[in-house]
């Protein structure tokens, strides 16, 4: 399995123009790159644009999505996203759940984007800066219920520690492979070895790309979420070169 790099550019940039311009720089830089999926989850207003101009390539994300349709102001369906050209949706980010998202509508969100055949990625993580089994438990237990064991395969989950977000304070290797474990224990406590073993699980908080190779080989990611490193283009396709590199055997 490829891992998987996935570009969260939250409330930027401000215009379609500047858009355009990190976004073709990451597609150039990344043209010859097949042993990692990349994903970019921009603002959803510049999908359209960005997918227009794209190559296989390069997948698509949401940021975040409503369970609903209809009467929601401002809200945006999975359907529609997927319309868009997306394949992946980013949910229960913690920026989310800081202005009030619970984790019942962050289920009640991932069970509408497994409906409409996307992928969840679902975002958990401790909030003081030590990892509580329990803490992940409850956030695991509370976006998970109710899930049909046929829809896992389409799950993903990043963790990302709150107190590692946006801090330059990353968690180090050794950490985030003991949470990597504590997770992986927790799904397969709930679903079952054979098919928590499915679920892709990402490192994400304060990433860059001296560090990131770190996750995949050390921490045994399956991928990583990159919020502020993939807003400068040179930058992000450095971090996803050395995840391609950290793949090749050392002779
Ligand atoms: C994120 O917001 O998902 C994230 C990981 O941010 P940053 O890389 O900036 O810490």
């Amino acid at each position: 399995m490829k891992p998987l790099v996935i570009a969260n550019w939250k409330c930027n940039p401000v215009t379609t123009t500047e858009a355009k311009r990190l976004f073709n720089s990451v597609k150039e830089g990344l043209k010859n790159i097949k042993d990692v999926e990349v994903v970019i989850c921009p603002p959803f207003i510049y999908l359209l644009a960005l997918k227009a101009n794209s190559h296989k390539a390069i997948k698509f994300g949401g940021q975040n999505c409503f369970f609903e349709k209809g009467p929601f102001t401002g809200e945006i369906s999975p359907q529609m996203l997927k319309n868009l050209g997306c394949q992946y949706v980013i949910l229960g980010h913690s920026e989310r759940r800081a202005l009030g998202e619970s984790d019942e509508m962050i289920n009640k969100k991932i069970k509408a984007v497994l409906k409409e055949g996307l992928k969840p990625i679902l975002c958990i993580g401790e909030k003081d800066q030590e990892f509580k089994t329990k803490e992940i438990k409850n956030q695991l237990r509370g976006a998970l219920s109710i899930i049909k064991i046929s829809d896992l395969e389409n799950l993903i989950i990043a963790y990302e520690p709150v107190w590692a977000i946006g801090t330059k304070n990353p968690c180090d290797f050794k950490d985030a492979k003991k949470a990597n474990s504590s997770i992986r224990e927790i799904l397969a406590e709930f679903f079952g070895e054979s098919m928590a073993k499915n679920i892709l699980v990402l490192y994400g908080g304060s990433l860059n790309s001296e560090i990131a190779a770190g996750y995949i080989k050390e921490s045994k990611m399956d991928g990583l979420l990159v919020g502020g490193a993939s807003l400068d283009a040179e930058e992000f396709v450095k971090l996803v070169k050395k995840v391609a590199r950290a793949l090749i055997p050392s002779p």
